[in-house]
């Protein structure tokens, strides 16, 4: 990518515009702003500051939209030839240290909002947190959302990864979704329209979940509550939550468990530079302090060359790899 800042293109090939969006650093002439000028636009922002890895290359544009109405105009105005991508708090990510191309949506705090609606009904913002919905619920007494309490990740991540844990998933709390759409349009769609399977949405490339309303079943809040203390415990047990990594980085493959087969190919604790499969749960990577993205998705790939020779089986990615080497 570039070193200096470049207009970012807008659909008709026009530039310039309002003044420069606020975080905005360098020399150069200012980019220019793709909607309003009210949200933050920032030339090569740095996503390995919050990716749950803590590596990769930036962002050729971050983009955190103000309200709803920004994040559509930007959209609308940006030419549409300009790859779009939202990013929750990178949980599942393994961004490439070339970085990348487009635009990096990031919904910032005024996305965030929870409340409850009748009908045990909670609506939440795309980047609210899992364990504010969870625990939002349970205040309210709305039993069936407790599994995000041990999903890491935004109400945006989960809609889009149909994330799930002890046997549910998004798709079975999700009734509906805001969405923004690539051309710039905001519709409210039924969670059918998600077409969900395992971990996997048909959500469109560059679109931009802004809101999700969940629904559960009536409950005990002290039931519920201990319910996502148990979940909390058990994660705490079983996987590395306080180191950098990515989550399960291997699908398991039908009939089988990845960490197993990784296991027995004998890779727990292998190492590339700073990167190593973990010791406490061997389908989780870590990043030890410096290690690049490079060489985590090169450990997984030793990873998977060694349990293929081990066992015939090849393991599929769970973790998104995104941007160029
Ligand atoms: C310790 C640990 C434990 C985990 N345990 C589980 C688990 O039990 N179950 C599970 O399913 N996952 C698990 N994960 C993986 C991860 O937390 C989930 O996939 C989570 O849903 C990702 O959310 P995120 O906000 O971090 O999304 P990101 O990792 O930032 O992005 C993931 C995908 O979602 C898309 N996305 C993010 N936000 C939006 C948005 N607003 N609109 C549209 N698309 C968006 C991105 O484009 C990308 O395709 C775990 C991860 C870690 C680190």
């Amino acid at each position: 990518m570039g070193a200096t800042d470049t207009p970012l293109p807008l659909a008709g090939g026009v530039g310039g515009g309002q003044g420069a969006a606020s975080e905005r650093d360098g020399a150069g002439p200012p980019p220019a702003p793709p909607a309003s000028g009210r949200g933050a636009l920032v030339h090569n922002g740095s996503l390995a500051d919050f990716i749950w890895f803590r590596t990769g290359g930036p962002a050729e544009w971050l983009f955190r939209p103000a309200d709803e109405a920004d994040l559509a105009e930007m959209l609308a105005q940006l030419a549409p030839d300009v790859p779009v991508m939202a990013v929750g708090v990178g949980s599942n990510l393994i961004v490439r240290d070339g970085g990348v191309p487009g635009v990096v949506v990031r919904l910032p705090k005024a996305f965030a909002k929870v409340s409850i609606e009748p009908g045990n009904r909670v609506r939440a913002g795309g980047a609210a947190m899992g364990i504010t919905v969870a625990s939002a619920a349970r205040d309210a007494g709305i039993a069936g959302l407790e599994f995000l309490r041990g999903i890491p990740g935004t109400v945006g991540g989960a809609v889009r990864m149909n994330a799930g844990a002890y046997g549910r998933e998004t798709a079975d709390i999700l009734v509906e979704l805001r969405v923004a759409l690539r051309d710039g349009r905001v519709e409210t769609w039924p969670a059918a329209r998600l077409g969900y399977t395992y971990r996997h949405s048909e959500l469109p490339d560059g679109a931009v979940v802004i809101e999700a309303l969940f629904e559960g079943a009536p409950g005990d809040p002290a039931a519920i509550g201990a319910e996502m203390d148990r979940i909390a415990a058990e994660r705490e047990a079983s996987q590395p939550l306080r180191s950098r990594t990515g989550g399960s980085t291997f699908k398991n493959p039908t009939g089988d468990k990845a960490w197993r087969l990784i296991d027995a190919a004998g890779c727990r604790g292998l190492r590339r530079g700073d990167a190593q499969v973990s010791e406490k749960h061997c389908n989780f990577l870590l990043n030890l302090g410096k290690a690049s993205s490079a060489d985590i998705e090169a450990l997984g790939e030793d990873v998977r060359a060694r349990v293929k020779a081990h066992s015939g089986i090849e393991l599929e990615w769970e973790i998104q790899r995104i941007g160029e080497k």
